[in-house]
């Protein structure tokens, strides 16, 4: 039991504790108004950005401040030498840098894409000078029919395929939950989840004991997003999906796992949001801005190198600038 004389020592000792803390968050002021979080290679755009709004399926080349995808500060060393890899939207955003950083690893690259040919043109030339090959196929991937030409394009003209990166999407916002009509749900499920389903069903029987998969989920399959229900029933079902299939592709040694990005500076926000709503993308994380491509690439050279990864599958892996 404490004596009086005891308890108030230490309400007293509170207090002076109370008042240092009080003190220096006088001192600080308005320090909550925090600059963004730097802690790369080079120093990555804040917002707030230019306002703008593109048509669908947007475009790379379009963006202002132009997206970093070639990440200038990465030494490659040959994770995936002699490696085939069939990336889905790869001519522009997180696909385009994986694609970059896939050729510096020593990888060809096939990428599949919806009608953007100045973006794709612009991704072979980055891969090319790599010196590595670019196949660039336009395909839907929506269709199953359009999903097997691709793999069967990327079979014949590479012989193999190692590596298969799901990364092709299709994202509008709903702000009204009845608003969001049958063909908009229908055309993100189809693009989402059919996609990789088709993907990976048609090159799964092309790859060899040492090949990876690698989906790209979102924060929005983990969190929910409440303007892009669609979008975030297909990412919730991406990480599901790359679960269950990782179990089953066990046997075949296949490596199956996902990346979930958070905001990533692409043209898929600047095709889906309002101008002003683009302006502030990103500033709501932690880091108080969104991910350049190439701050996402990495994670998708080390779940695709058995050199990095040989004993994970299964797993999500969320970048996403803090929780
Ligand atoms: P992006 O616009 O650069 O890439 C999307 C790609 O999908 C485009 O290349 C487009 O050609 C392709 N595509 C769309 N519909 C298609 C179809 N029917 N058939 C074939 N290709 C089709 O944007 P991004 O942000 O790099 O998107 C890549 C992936 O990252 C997507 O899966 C997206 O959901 C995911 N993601 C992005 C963010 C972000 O903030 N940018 C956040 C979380 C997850």
């Amino acid at each position: 039991m404490q004596t009086k004389s005891q308890t108030s020592r230490e309400a007293a000792k509170q207090r002076h504790i109370q008042r240092r803390v009080d003190a220096k968050d006088k001192s600080k002021g308005n320090d909550k108004a925090q600059h963004a979080m730097q802690a790369g290679a080079r120093n990555y755009p804040e917002p707030p950005f230019p306002e703008q709004h593109q048509p669908k399926p947007g475009h790379e080349w379009a963006i202002e401040p132009a997206p970093l995808y070639d990440a200038p500060y990465y030494l490659g060393s040959k994770k995936l030498e002699g490696k085939v890899a069939l990336i889905t939207g790869g001519d522009s955003g997180i696909g385009r840098s994986v694609a970059v950083l896939f050729a510096r690893e020593g990888a060809d690259v096939a990428i599949v894409y919806l009608a953007e040919d100045r973006d794709a043109a612009e991704t072979k030339a980055a891969v090319e000078k790599e010196r590595r090959r670019c196949l660039l196929i336009k395909a839907d991937v929506s269709e199953r029919e359009d999903c097997r030409g691709a793999v069967e394009t990327t079979v014949k003209r590479f012989g193999r395929i190692d590596v298969l990166v799901n990364n092709a999407a299709f994202q509008i916002h709903s702000n009204d939950f009845s608003d969001l009509t049958e063909e908009h749900f229908d055309t993100t499920l189809k693009t989402n989840l059919y996609g990789y389903f088709h993907m990976a069903q048609e090159a799964v029987p092309h790859m060899k004991p040492g090949s990876a998969i690698i989906n790209t989920g979102s924060v929005t399959g983990i969190e929910g997003s409440k303007q892009l229900v669609d979008y975030s029933i297909t990412k919730g079902g991406i990480h599901a999906f790359t679960r269950a299939l990782s179990g089953n592709l066990i046997g075949k040694g296949i490596r199956v796992n996902a990346v979930a990005p958070g905001p990533v500076w692409t043209p898929l926000n600047p095709s889906d949001k309002e101008a002003d709503d683009v302006s502030k993308f990103g500033s709501d994380t932690p880091m108080k801005r969104p991910a350049q491509p190439e701050e996402l690439a990495p994670a998708y050279v080390f779940l695709a190198s058995p050199h990095c990864s040989s004993y994970i599958t299964g797993e999500i892996l969320p970048v996403v600038g803090g929780y």
